[in-house]
């Protein structure tokens, strides 16, 4: 059958049909362990109850009015994110690109209102932004950039994790106006930086007086083990982007700005039709509700750490296992040699996982994941690794 959808995938051939918790089934109602959570997106799990009625009732009142017309959903929303994060407002987009897109307009409204005419803003190796023109621009991968020429200027990329090169590109341009930079990398391969990076990174900013801008798109929304991943740091950020886990399958993005920053997107310089309309906003709301009561942020913690022992353990006389690193849950294991096909044999073993860096298994398993769906996934997962490199 000759398929009319654009091939900008390499699909899995397998066709899911319904979701409780962590478990997926597919049309033959063969059941899956989801370990991706279609890539960090349903932190709550499938077809969470609190995510449904939210849905459900608000579509029985509104779906969408306009950016136009107040919308109460939205301002709640906005509150709600600004009392967890320490920011001072948000711009709602419907996706992760979008906010990032938002996070640059205003790295250079910030940087023509310091009368510089080319703003630029040093982007990291290895980082992933989205795929607009704008953020694929400053996303540190050839890959995504090939044959999309020209790109957009104003990105400078310096090593990730690596301070004094950042230190190096502030002595070199007299036009940076912020850093933009993932707390942890994970379209990259999982890279966590040192723990006082974002520290050194927000220091500098001070002292250079640009934005630092963070992009928690796949961080956010307790995945690591916090709200936002800033928040180990005890620092806050001018900017910070989000979208993936926070309507949990329901599409919305979010940039959130604090002092300086907050003050500059202002009326007609940017704006989206769909942009936190009352359905996606509901979804949110019910999201960070649940994240809260379910001490999800605790729970990201605990398991992440456990998920990191267990797998540790089972893998320790494997001498193609160079590491097994985390950051709450998302969780990296890099092998001596690339393994994209362990994706393709996980699924046929039930189990959904990702590969990223070519190198490392990336696991980003839905927060609600019970011990018993752990012990499952480190055996399933280990016996692969080691039947794989043997
Ligand atoms: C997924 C991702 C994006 C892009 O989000 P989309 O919703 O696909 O546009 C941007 N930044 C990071 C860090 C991501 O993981």
């Amino acid at each position: 059958m000759t398929s009319h959808i654009m091939p900008t995938y390499g699909r899995l051939d397998v066709t899911f049909t319904k979701g409780e918790g962590a478990w997926l089934w597919d049309q033959d109602n063969k059941r899956y362990l989801d370990a991706l959570s279609g890539i960090a997106v349903c932190n709550l799990g499938h077809a969470h109850p609190a995510v449904h009625q939210a849905i459900c009732t608000q579509s029985q009142q509104l779906l969408h009015t306009s950016n136009l017309y107040n919308i109460p959903k939205q301002e709640q929303l906005a509150t709600r994110l600004c009392q967890l994060s320490g920011m001072d407002n948000v711009f709602f987009s419907n996706s992760g690109a979008e906010a990032n897109e938002a996070a640059i307009k205003i790295a250079r409204l910030y940087g023509h209102k310091k009368q510089i005419d080319n703003p630029a803003i040093i982007v990291m190796q290895q980082s992933f932004h989205g795929r607009t023109m704008g953020t694929l621009s400053a996303t540190g991968n050839p890959k995504v950039q090939d044959g999309f020429s020209p790109l957009l200027d104003g990105f400078i990329h310096v090593a990730f994790n690596d301070v004094a090169a950042i230190e190096l590109a502030l002595k070199q341009h007299n036009n940076i106006v912020a850093i933009f930079v993932e707390p942890v990398q994970g379209e990259g391969g999982v890279n966590i930086p040192a723990p006082d990076y974002l520290n050194k990174i927000r220091s500098l900013c001070d002292s250079h007086d640009i934005l630092m801008m963070l992009d928690e798109v796949q961080t956010g929304i307790a995945r690591t083990g916090a709200w936002f991943a800033y928040q180990h740091n005890n620092i806050i950020p001018d900017i910070c982007t989000l979208a993936k886990a926070l309507g949990n399958g329901v599409p919305i993005g979010a940039c959130m700005a604090k002092g300086k920053a907050a003050q500059l997107l202002t009326a007609g310089k940017h704006g989206s039709t769909f942009g936190g309309n009352p359905l996606a906003c509901s979804a949110a709301l019910a999201v960070l509700d649940t994240v809260e009561s379910e001490q999800l942020c605790q729970q990201a913690s605990d398991k992440g750490s456990a998920i990191n022992q267990a797998f540790s353990e089972r893998l320790k006389n494997n001498t193609h296992v160079i590491d097994v690193r985390n950051k709450g849950m998302m969780v990296g294991i890099e092998l001596d040699k690339p393994c994209t096909e362990l994706v393709a044999l996980a699924v046929s073993a039930g189990l959904l996982i990702n590969v990223a860096g070519e190198k490392n298994i990336r696991l980003l398993p839905p927060l609600i994941i019970n011990n018993e769906q752990i012990e499952l996934l480190v055996d399933t997962l280990s016996s692969l690794i080691d039947s794989y490199t043997k």
